[in-house]
């Protein structure tokens, strides 16, 4: 069977600095792939460029053999894909539940569709007894499992994560971490971007290592920890 997500010579330069340089990969079905790389390797316009929200300059990105290079974020998301961001923006002043249908609604037919879609996800993430708080009266790994539920409302293929253990305090990522894996092992198909070398090497299948807008080493994730190129990129040279 063919992979699920397959790029190649993804590329994109705002004016003279290229951000994302040739990049190619393929994401097979229900596995976790780890992207890594140094602030400004590229990492969030890789996600900008597979989401619609920045256009490539050039290069492919087939969803179960679509092409979604171009499409507008909204087609691309009932297409299949969804994101949680790195900055967290919930609607604080919105129900943990309300939150969440605004993710799903673009999706579903109706309301009690998005309701349900919502509770459900809500369910998937552990924070259905929440559902009635207000997203700001939410700790912030609960706002990062809300995050996580308003893309999974969206019943994605593909799920982008950019960051989720990021700034979040040390006790709170076990659990966070033990809830991607719940999520794989429910079938869901993850990329995620992860700066914690722990977590990533428990969470990801394989990896894919960018700098500088270049893809440095793509696989299994002890031998991309091993290569040179990428512990060269670690050491900040
Ligand atoms: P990462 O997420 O790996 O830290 P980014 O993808 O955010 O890296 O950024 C890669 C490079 O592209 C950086 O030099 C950044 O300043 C630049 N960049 C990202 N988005 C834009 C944009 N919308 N306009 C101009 N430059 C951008
Ligand atoms: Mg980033």
């Amino acid at each position: 069977m063919s992979a699920l997500l397959v790029v190649s010579d993804l590329s994109k330069a705002f004016g003279g600095l290229t951000a994302n340089d040739g990049i190619s990969f393929e994401v097979e079905r229900g596995e976790i792939l780890g992207v890594i790389g140094p602030n400004g390797a590229g990492k969030s316009t890789l996600f900008d460029l597979l989401t619609g929200f920045q256009r490539p300059d050039r290069g492919s990105v087939l969803l179960e053999g679509r092409e979604l290079r171009g499409l507008r974020p909204d087609v691309i998301s009932r297409a299949g894909v969804a994101r949680t961001f790195q900055k967290l923006k919930p609607f604080a002043d919105m129900t943990v539940t309300e939150n969440v249908i605004v993710g799903a609604i673009s999706r579903t037919a109706s309301l009690a569709e998005a309701r349900d879609a919502a509770l459900d996800a809500l369910h998937q993430v552990d924070l259905l007894e929440k559902r009635h708080s207000f997203a700001r009266e939410l700790s912030t790994g609960q706002r990062k499992r809300l995050e996580l539920a308003r893309g999974l409302a969206t019943r994605p293929k593909l799920l982008l994560m950019d960051e989720v253990t990021g700034g979040v305090d040390q006790r709170t990522i076990p659990g966070l971490v033990d809830l991607v894996l719940s999520l794989k092992e429910r079938g869901v198909t993850v990329v995620t971007i992860e700066h914690n070398m722990q977590v990533l090497m428990r969470l990801a299948d394989r990896v894919l290592a960018l700098r500088s807008g270049r893809r440095i080493a793509f696989g299994a994730p002890d031998s991309v920890r091993a290569t040179p190129a990428v512990i060269d990129a670690y050491l900040g040279t």
